[in-house]
């Protein structure tokens, strides 16, 4: 039997599973031709076509050919944007079994609650170089230096970058070092290696000037490592998404009621105070990272993107309100790997390619969390975790000869 489109009842269709074997070339195809409708384009890569070799460049040294990870979609997902209410389908690349499933189980309930609200709150690239100086009386001199220098410092920023611009210039002093504090707007990119060469700049100008004995450009090193200023300032692009979720839907679909999950939420909220994580939601890290890997994002970065803090409660009307908050999304829509092959083609997907589309990709980012963290949650409340792991998400090995030596 082949896999079959359920019909569009308005909005996009749901996405078709074969009963038997859903990993048949057929089954496949069937859902590679939706999405193609679906997105309007043909997606050459996503189906067959290897990028071309020379797409690498800048991107990799010692180019042997490219890695291969699964590609799944999740959706539709109804999200109310700065662009707009829209329905998408969800680019996922992993390893996970289950995981897709989750999220498309979360994203189908926040669907039928009537989607979720997201919407970016702030943007802002820091970079923290450091000077050093001979004692803390200099330095304490300098930082007042730094502090009175901004609109000199822009200047400098400008014959570097044609869309970073430097937005904040502050300095703390510690000891004899001062850590400088410089916030970029970046355009569409991530804007690393714009904000990094700026800094440079800056920093080379601003060590003569103050007779520094040392200059680090990534002097306290934030990136790609989990930060206490990543939760509390924000670093990248920062996102609020919530919904509301009807009791009865949620019962009706995930078998568990608000008290239980604010319970859940509460229970989980007292494990990560003792442990002292960054990252206060429950899977965030998964969604990020699949989404990030399909759409050529640089991936390290979910170390810092995962920062953020989920909430539950129980409304007035005694439904489920749910939110998310991100304030560190490294990511952009230019630049870096969002240009090639399969990448592009997975940020078409999204509607996210190219120049505008920054700030609204980190808005579907929101939307995905909120959704994966919902479905986790009430799967956890419903006892249900394990069996769907067990049922999607086993890969044994079969065992070889080798296997039964003792
Ligand atoms: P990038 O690819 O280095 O730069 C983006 C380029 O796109 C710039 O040349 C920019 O021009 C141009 N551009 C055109 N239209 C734009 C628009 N609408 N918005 C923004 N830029 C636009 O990307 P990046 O985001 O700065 O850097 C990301 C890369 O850096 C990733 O590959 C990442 O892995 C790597 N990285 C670097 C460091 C580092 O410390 N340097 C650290 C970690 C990762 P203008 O500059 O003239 O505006």
């Amino acid at each position: 039997m082949s896999a079959t489109t359920p019909p569009r009842r308005g909005g996009l269709p749901r996405i078709p599973r074969e009963e038997g074997d859903d990993y048949t070339a057929e089954a496949v195809e069937t859902r590679r031709t939706l999405l193609e409708e679906a997105v309007g384009r043909p997606l050459p890569h996503i189906g067959r076509a290897r990028v071309p070799l020379e797409s690498a460049r800048g991107k990799i040294e010692n180019l042997v050919g490219h890695a291969q990870v699964p590609l799944g979609i999740a959706g539709p997902m109804l999200v109310d944007s700065t662009l707009g209410a829209r329905e998408v389908f969800v680019p996922m690349a992993t390893t996970e079994g289950a995981m897709v499933a989750a999220y498309s189980r979360g994203m189908a309930i926040l669907r039928a609650a009537g989607g979720a609200r997201s919407r970016l709150t702030r943007e802002g690239l820091t970079q923290n170089p450091i000077l050093v100086y001979a004692d803390a009386r200099a330095a304490q001199e300098a930082a007042r230096v730094v502090r009175a220098s901004l609109e000199r410092m822009q200047a400098v920023c400008a014959e570097t970058t044609r869309h970073g611009e430097l937005i904040t210039l502050d300095a703390e002093v510690i000891g004899r070092r001062v850590v400088l504090r410089f916030v970029f707007t970046t355009g569409d990119a991530i804007g690393i290696n714009m904000a990094s060469r700026a800094t440079d700049s800056c920093l080379a100008l601003l060590a003569s000037e103050t007779g520094a004995q040392a200059r680090y450009v990534h002097g306290q090193d934030v990136e790609k490592r989990a930060n206490a200023r990543a939760l509390v300032e924000g670093r990248g692009r920062s996102v609020v998404c919530d919904a509301t979720v009807p009791r009865e839907l949620l019962g009706e679909s995930a078998r568990a009621t608000p008290e239980e999950l604010v319970a859940i939420q509460r229970s989980y909220a007292v494990g990560f105070a003792q442990l002292g994580t960054q990252n206060w939601t429950v899977q965030g890290a998964n969604g990020l990272a699949a989404v990030m890997l399909a759409c050529g994002q640089d991936v390290a970065y979910v170390t810092e993107c995962a920062t953020g803090q989920l909430d539950f409660d129980v409304t007035t009307g005694g439904d489920l309100y749910c939110s998310v908050w991100l304030p560190s999304l490294l990511v952009g829509t230019v630049g870096g790997g969002t240009g090639q092959g399969t990448a592009a083609e997975c940020l078409d997907v999204l509607g996210c390619r190219g120049a505008g589309k920054a700030g609204h990709f980190a808005e579907l980012l929101g939307a995905v969390v909120l959704a994966g963290d919902l479905s986790l949650m009430a799967a956890f409340c419903a006892h249900e975790f394990s069996d769907a792991h067990e049922r999607l998400g086993r890969n044994r090995p079969p065992a070889t000869a080798q296997d039964r030596e003792p």
